[in-house]
């Protein structure tokens, strides 16, 4: 499977007993069927998010993407409760697409989340 964003191959990376894929290239995280809130809530599974932010950022811009696994495209969306992570979701089978270092922003809530939320505009 080809990563959405920028084409490059994506590996197979398992974390307690869940496979999900990670782009060689910009190091994008892939869940299918909504794992991410699965993985959420497992002790260290913020280790498979191990590409650069600065990256991740830089591909953050591009949001129009379709799904790399049915073909439908994804939709733009914003963690409820950390508003500035922005993550694709696939309006078919619920796959979403994390950017690097937003997996691991995504699993840990701190102060700092909660002031940036204050400072990003609605998407
Ligand atoms: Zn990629
Ligand atoms: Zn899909």
């Amino acid at each position: 499977m080809d990563c959405p964003k920028c084409r490059s191959e994506m590996d197979g990376v398992e974390v307690h007993g869940v496979t999900i894929k990670r782009c060689h290239q910009c190091k994008g995280l892939w869940f299918d069927r909504a794992k991410h809130e699965y993985l959420r809530k497992v002790k260290d599974s913020r280790s498979i998010d191990d590409g650069d932010p600065a990256v991740g950022r830089t591909y953050n811009a591009k949001d129009q993407i379709l799904c790399p696994d049915c073909s439908a495209p994804m939709i733009r969306m914003v963690v409820p409760d950390q508003h500035h992570i922005w993550y694709e979701s696939c309006s078919k089978c619920f796959s979403v697409f994390f950017d690097a270092g937003e997996f691991k922003d995504y699993v840990r809530k701190d102060l700092v989340d909660i002031i940036q939320d204050l400072f990003t505009p609605e998407r």
